[in-house]
């Protein structure tokens, strides 16, 4: 599929949202042809009992707490736990951390899993852990929500979508004014001039998953030869590898290099909310996008409150929150109010998330071996 295609594809999601929310909450069709991008009315009514599907608490649920390994930003991970619990009356225990160090702490924990439920982080995590017999499948009464079953939710029900985030390159505007003629890149190339020596920043992808989507979104967009070639280049422009997906975009706002890659969503909230002076640009010829995921735990000590959860993050009830807590990703299901929609209307690469995440070992490994350990990472 071209990146046009994929474009098109997305562009028809966020048609499907927006159709969706101004005419009836029963419509469950998307539009057949969608050819232009839509105009700003994304307008989505009030979350009523009617767009709800049925989240209640069984009946028989005993679990009174639930522990979450939460990898979105630590202000979400705090809103869902706080929600979750005035909703139902159930304790929720999370610890965030990034994707890498997730995936490994479930691998170590095979035997006596500590955690219930993962919840955020791209796909590409999901579906390696999947690959290792990790996650434990469930069939939600609540996948009838999601705008598109096929790209959002794994064949065999291990893992699901609960937000979409595309990529972006963070520039600090004071850095751009005090050099003249330099611009905010807006290809993957631009990256590569000599004036972003050493100024660019961006996670390690054996820790982040935001880092691991920049990886193979270039493997994508250039084949393998040619991508390995860039991403030596690309090495040499680095300031420093950061642990957490977002975190470039901080030390970027905060002037500690010129450039950061991060999720497009990240760099907003940057801007809006802690005044950074950034300038949000995408890679023209195509930015890789995610798939943020969900999964139970295989062997979760308390599944019927995971479940529960898992529910609960399917509704548009709970996707609509994610402003609230500083979250701008798309939602996955219809019914919400897309706060940022032009974060989906750039040139999205055809991004294989079932590739990418079967891969995710071998590519990191080769990264983290040939071309920048993953030592001395920036907190
Ligand atoms: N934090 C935010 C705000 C994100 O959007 C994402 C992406 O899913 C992550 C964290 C993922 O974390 P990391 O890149 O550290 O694995």
């Amino acid at each position: 599929m071209s990146a046009k295609r994929v474009r098109s594809l997305m562009i028809h999601v966020l048609m499907a949202v927006a159709i969706l929310a101004a005419c009836a909450p029963a419509a469950t069709e998307a539009p057949a042809v969608a050819t232009e991008p839509p105009q700003a009315a994304t307008e989505a009514p009030a979350v009523t009992e009617e767009t709800m599907a049925p989240t209640e608490a069984p009946v028989e649920i005993t679990d009174t707490e639930l522990n979450v390994l939460c990898t979105p930003q630590e202000q979400w991970c705090q809103g869902m736990k706080q929600e979750f619990e005035a909703k139902y009356g159930i304790t929720v225990n999370y610890v965030r951390m990034s994707s890498g160090e997730a995936l490994a702490r479930i691998q170590a924990e095979k035997d006596n899993p500590q955690f219930d439920i993962w919840w955020g982080g791209p796909i590409d995590s999901f579906v390696a852990a999947k690959g290792e017999e990790l996650l434990e499948a469930y069939d939600s009464p609540n996948y009838g929500n999601l705008i598109d079953p096929v790209k959002m939710k794994d064949v065999d029900n291990q893992w699901v979508g609960v937000y979409v985030g595309t990529l972006g390159f963070a520039t600090n505007t004071d850095w751009l004014a005090a050099n003249p003629g330099v611009e905010a890149p807006k290809s993957w190339d631009d990256l590569l001039k000599p004036e972003f020596k050493g100024q660019v920043m961006v996670a390690h992808p054996s820790s982040s998953g935001t880092s691991y989507t920049a990886l193979a979104t270039v493997l994508q967009l250039r084949g393998e030869e040619a991508g390995w070639e860039y991403l030596k280049q690309y090495a040499g422009q680095m300031a420093q590898y950061t642990k957490s997906g977002a975190a470039p975009a901080k030390f970027v706002g905060q002037g500690e290099a010129a450039v950061a890659i991060v999720f497009s969503h990240d760099i907003v909230n940057e801007i809006e909310n802690n005044k950074m002076p950034l300038a949000l640009t995408f890679p023209e010829e195509g930015t890789g996008y995610e798939i943020g995921g969900m999964g139970l735990i295989k062997g979760a000590k308390h599944m019927q409150a995971a479940k529960l959860w898992f529910d609960w993050a399917l509704t548009p009830e709970a996707q609509a929150l994610g402003p609230t807590y500083a979250a701008y990703q798309a939602p996955t299901v219809t019914g919400v109010e897309l706060s940022h929609p032009e974060l989906l209307e750039v040139n999205l690469i055809d991004y294989d998330f079932v590739w990418a995440g079967e891969h995710k070992k071998e590519f990191v490994d080769k990264f983290t071996n040939e071309i920048a350990t993953a030592e001395n990472l920036k907190e």
